[in-house]
């Protein structure tokens, strides 16, 4: 398959100042530190972690939504950090983004119709009656009556609100999208219609996705591949079958044990991790992951462990897999 996005030592760093005037840096906060993967045209990566360990700042900064600190982003064949403004805004129309909290990325005074039809002018792609057009059939694809195009988005229900999302990002004929964590904010009884459409979309019309979610069971249901991430790394990326039947790293080993087996007869065994997260301030030079390891060593300390291959197609970040 062909590469449709390469990243290469991704990082960003944001400053802890203290003081108004002279802002006196304290620290870094290493949201993404050194992200490196490829996505192939027509798959889902799914980029999966808890809360805060960058997931969702490594989707802004393949956008170039926020500057990323150092790394590279090639998209089908282009160095994006090289860019103009004009010429970033251009290949935007190719990679769209659909946020989390859809209320709050929908401007509430637009009509909906307005919202869905910026992006068609603001590229070129129609204007007058073929645009107007093009929104009520992007409502229809997304399973929306056309004659929504008058109302406003309060007037709709959080999982309308995210069709409406995935339509205005449609709207440009895209390559790929980076859906951003798109069902957390959902009921769980809408997460399945909002995943199917998303699938079908892909199918329907070859779409490349990064699909980014904190919960790996709904991961399972849409990615191809996986990667796994923690405290601003990737500590582990394969194919969803693999992962889940073979994990490695003893993060993903423990995301994979804490997911609920709707069986009360089936046991399963719980890795059961040492402490909360960590204050990502307060990092030592080792392994992310070492003050909640169950089975750090000393070298994991001391010395960061890379991505290493270890199979066809599985990498992993630790000591004890890469000895
Ligand atoms: Fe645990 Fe060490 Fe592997 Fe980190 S490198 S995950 S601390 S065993």
């Amino acid at each position: 398959m062909e590469v449709l996005l390469q990243i290469r030592n991704l990082k960003k760093y944001f400053p802890i100042t203290k003081g108004i005037i002279t802002k006196k840096q304290l620290g870094v906060v290493k949201a993404v530190d050194g992200v490196g993967f490829e996505v192939y045209q027509g798959e889902t990566l799914g980029l999966v972690g808890e809360s805060g360990c960058g997931k969702s700042t490594t989707g802004r900064c393949i956008l170039r939504l926020i500057e990323p600190t150092a790394g590279e982003v090639h998209f089908d064949g282009v160095n994006i950090g090289k860019l103009d403004k004009q010429a970033m805004r251009r290949i935007r129309k190719d990679m769209q983004m659909v946020f989390q909290a859809p209320f709050a990325s929908l401007n509430p005074r637009m009509k909906i119709g307005d919202i869905i039809m910026e992006p068609i002018l603001l590229h070129g792609i129609a204007k007058g009656k073929e645009a107007r057009n093009r929104v009520k059939d992007l409502l229809n694809i997304v399973g929306l009556a056309g004659s929504y195009t008058e109302c406003y988005p309060h007037e709709f229900s959080d999982g309308q609100r995210q069709r409406i999302g995935i339509a205005r990002a449609l709207a440009v004929e895209p390559k790929m999208i980076i859906f951003d964590e798109p069902v957390s904010a959902l009921d769980v009884s809408i997460r399945a219609q909002v995943i199917n459409l998303i699938k079908d979309l892909q199918e329907q019309y070859k779409l490349t996705y990064i699909f980014i979610a904190h919960d790996l069971s709904v991961v399972h249901h849409i990615s191809d591949r996986v990667a796994v991430m923690y405290l601003g790394r990737i500590v582990e990326i394969t194919g969803y079958r693999e992962l889940y039947q073979n994990p490695c790293h003893p993060y993903t080993k423990a995301l994979i044990s804490a997911i609920p087996i709707p069986d009360p007869n089936v046991k399963k065994e719980k890795l059961i991790l040492k402490s909360d997260v960590i204050n990502s301030l307060n990092q030592h030079p080792g392994c992310n992951f070492y003050s909640r390891c169950p089975y750090s060593f000393p070298r994991c300390r001391e010395e960061v462990p890379e991505l290493r291959e270890t199979r066809d197609g599985h990498s992993v970040a630790c000591h004890l897999v890469n000895t």
